[in-house]
């Protein structure tokens, strides 16, 4: 590696700062982008040093380094929010991939700007938020996406991508699966609406708005409602590490689920799409005796068993050791097997 080359890439960085698991990791070359240009420029360079494995990291919230990374790591700091285009009903905003996400949901909050306001508080960057579509509290992402912009890795072109082509599921994208390595994510446009359509059917949600009693329901008031639920049952990253849910729950076909509900009557489970339905990954791992199970500083969260931790010094091959037995004694009490929505390298 020539000179000028190591003054683009900053050379064994160490990685555990740079996610909310905190586990220790180090990656061969590090560099930040906050451009289109730059980020090319930083391809352009990694193919001359023949540098083969490239990772994009936005926030770190959904990934779990097991090892040291033999690459490349491009931290994304592409930042801007600007409004786009404006109709009757709605506002379209463009947002840099890099933004914080909830410093992007407060934004909105403010301009009274809805649709954004259930997904408060959820770690990480707008340019991972298609990734895997978040969502939380009764709603996705995906509902409130216009179109995205991304740079083809293959021919570093710019490709424009309309919502229906991302093919959003849950927890899910096109990003995820065959386009997993080749896309990355440079902005996203939002269709956010004027008039409020508050969405209150999760049943926590609509407890502690009563809980709360507000004069009247506005995007600040369901925010502040999520913060809570959110701030009293999940482990706030910069005291215990984590990733947020570790496991996707499962969705069965309704005969299976049907089957199970005859043997343990109080599954918690959801409707899916037609024939399927969704069951909660937390209660089958509590069932199986894992929530608040510990060895050493790795741990299942005794708030949330879907939720796994680092207490302080575990490292990721003992996070996923953990995720490993679990997945194994769900299968053998219930026959179904979880499957992780963290990004494990
Ligand atoms: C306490 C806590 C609570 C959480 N709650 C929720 C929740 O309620 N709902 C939910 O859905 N998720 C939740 N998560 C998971 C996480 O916050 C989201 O998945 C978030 O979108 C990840 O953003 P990030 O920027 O940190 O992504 P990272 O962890 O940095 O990256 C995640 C993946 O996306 C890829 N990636 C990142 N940015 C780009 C880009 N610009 N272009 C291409 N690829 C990219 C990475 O390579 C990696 O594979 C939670 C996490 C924590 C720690």
């Amino acid at each position: 590696m020539s000179a000028t080359s190591i003054s683009y890439f900053q050379a064994d960085v160490p990685l555990a700062d740079c996610t909310t698991f905190h586990v220790p990791a180090q990656t061969r070359f590090f560099a930040e982008f906050d451009s289109i240009e730059r980020l090319t420029e930083l391809l352009q360079l990694a193919d001359q040093q023949k540098i083969v494995r490239r990772m994009i990291l936005g926030g770190g919230s959904n990934v779990l380094f097991t090892r040291n990374f033999d690459g490349l790591i491009l931290r994304n700091r592409i930042g801007g929010i600007e409004v786009v285009g404006q109709d009757q009903d709605s506002i379209f905003v463009k947002v840099g991939a890099g933004e914080n996400w909830h410093s992007f949901v407060e934004y909105c909050i403010k301009q009274n700007w809805a649709g954004v306001e259930n997904l408060s508080l959820i770690p990480g960057s707008v340019g991972a938020a298609p990734i895997q579509n978040i969502g939380a509290y009764g709603v996705e992402v995906c509902q409130i996406i216009h179109s995205l912009q991304a740079l083809d890795r293959r021919d570093h072109t710019l490709r424009t991508f309309a919502a229906d082509e991302c093919e959003f599921g849950y927890r899910d994208s096109i990003f995820k699966r065959g386009s997993r390595e080749r896309y990355v994510i440079i902005n996203v446009t939002f269709r956010l609406h004027r008039q409020p359509c508050f969405n209150i059917s999760y049943a926590p949600l609509r407890q502690e708005l009563e809980r709360m009693n507000p004069d009247k329901l506005s995007l600040q008031v369901v925010a502040q409602a999520v913060i809570n639920i959110r701030s009293s049952k999940l482990p706030d990253p910069r005291q215990i590490g984590n990733a947020g849910s570790f496991f996707k729950n499962p969705i069965l076909p309704t005969n299976q689920w049907a089957e199970l509900k005859l043997s343990h009557p109080n599954i918690p489970s959801y409707p899916a799409s037609a024939g399927q339905t969704k069951v909660a990954a937390g209660w089958l791992i509590e069932q199986a005796g894992w929530k608040g199970w510990r060895h050493g500083d790795a741990g299942c969260y005794p708030k949330q068993a879907l939720v796994l931790v680092n207490y302080g010094q575990a490292r990721g091959q003992e996070i996923l050791d953990l995720a490993t037995q679990i997945i194994a004694s769900v299968r053998a009490k219930f026959g179904i097997t979880l499957e992780p929505e963290v990004n494990i390298i």
